[in-house]
């Protein structure tokens, strides 16, 4: 999967160090001056995202700015990347899935697949998400930047400031929020005035597609209104982190009509692994599936 990379492991190593106690700013000021225009920020509509590109636009005026539009996004997000354009100047750049894959997935399995098991959740993550993005960064990057917390999830923990991602071509992968907590996300949000996600303020504490993600509830961990009606299935959906299980990736091959992707990195051999509520590897065949209810 590696082909393109940007930053060799010693370097990577180095700069992981070096970086590791210093202000998001600096290192967005090192990931901008190093890799731009070949650079951009992730966003999906999460208060990090939003933290990161008022931070980057302080930096330089030429910040670039993603976001996956699945197709299933609540309008709000529509109206938070028009927040960014009207305030940064930023056209955010909008990636779509490939309409015959969609086409294909939902004339097999309906529009609601993501309720009828992990496996056709995870297949509609695939699509919507994950190949767009791999289709991106390929072809057009050689660093992206994410709101990745450490504390937001047991698969997060380990989170560098700057890595190489192994998952994405072996391109670079900048987390400047890797040590902050969700505090300190909102302390700068509120200090600065930068605009957020209107879910926010319903509850929401963690932002994804309309279908997948619902208010939390008193007690609950932040990111338990993602994906609430499967227990001991990973609150991912693959851009972080490769999620493989045997089953969706079957689905994946034959809506592909090969046997993988030049950029999906579907492979024919894959573990069937994941990861549960307390960060331990389950076999992805003991996780549970419930009726959705909201
Ligand atoms: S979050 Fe839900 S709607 Fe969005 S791509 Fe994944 S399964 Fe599909």
């Amino acid at each position: 999967m590696t082909d393109h990379l940007v930053l060799d492991e010693y370097e990577a190593g180095e700069l992981s160090v070096e970086y590791d106690a210093e202000e998001p700013q600096e290192v967005l000021k090192w990931a901008l001056e190093r890799f731009s225009p070949r650079i951009a920020i992730s966003e999906g509509g999460g208060a990090e995202g939003m933290a990161i590109i008022d931070m980057a636009s302080r930096i330089r005026d030429d910040v670039r700015v993603f976001m996956m539009d699945t197709g299933r996004l609540p309008q709000e997000t529509y109206d938070l990347v028009q927040k960014v354009q009207d305030r940064y100047g930023i056209r955010v750049e909008m990636l779509f899935p490939e309409a015959s894959h969609v086409q294909g997935m939902v004339a097999n399995h309906g529009p609601n697949l993501m309720y009828d098991s992990v496996d056709m959740r995870l297949l509609c993550c695939q699509v919507r998400k994950v190949l767009p993005l791999n289709k991106f960064l390929h072809e057009q990057l050689d660093a992206w930047v994410t709101g990745l917390r450490r504390e937001q999830w047991a698969s997060r923990a380990e989170v560098r400031k700057i890595e190489i991602d192994h998952d994405h071509f072996g391109i670079a992968k900048v987390n400047p929020l890797a040590d902050w907590t969700k505090e300190e996300v909102w302390d700068y949000i509120k200090d600065n005035d930068v605009p957020y996600h209107e879910l926010y303020d319903k509850g929401y504490t963690s932002i994804g597609c309309a279908p997948c993600t619902r208010p939390i509830e008193e007690g609950e961990d932040n990111r338990a209104g993602r994906w609430w009606w499967e227990t001991n299935a990973p609150k991912e959906c693959g851009i972080h982190c490769a999620i493989y299980t045997g089953g969706f990736e079957h689905e994946l091959h034959a809506l592909l009509g090969k046997n993988g992707h030049e950029n999906g990195h579907v492979e024919e051999s894959t573990p069937v692994l994941t990861m549960n509520d307390d960060g331990v590897v389950v076999n992805l065949e003991d996780a549970e599936h419930k009726v959705p209810s909201q």
